[in-house]
């Protein structure tokens, strides 16, 4: 009898390089944190953006 030897790496977990998938917009980003940053900006931003123009409206008319 020979023993076989069963190689029980896969291939499919490999650590990849410095770059991660963003659970929101599964972007892959090499720095996530950076990227949720710039997530959470976006939103201020639109925020903002909106505020500013319902006060335009409410101020116009
Ligand atoms: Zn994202």
């Amino acid at each position: 009898m020979s023993p076989r030897k069963r190689s029980a790496m896969e291939h499919t977990a490999q650590p990849g390089p410095a770059s991660s998938e963003c659970p929101d917009c599964h972007a892959l980003t090499a720095d996530l944190e950076a990227h949720k940053h710039w997530h959470s900006r976006l939103v201020h931003d639109i925020a903002t953006a909106v505020d500013k123009d319902i006060n335009r409206r409410t101020h116009s008319s």
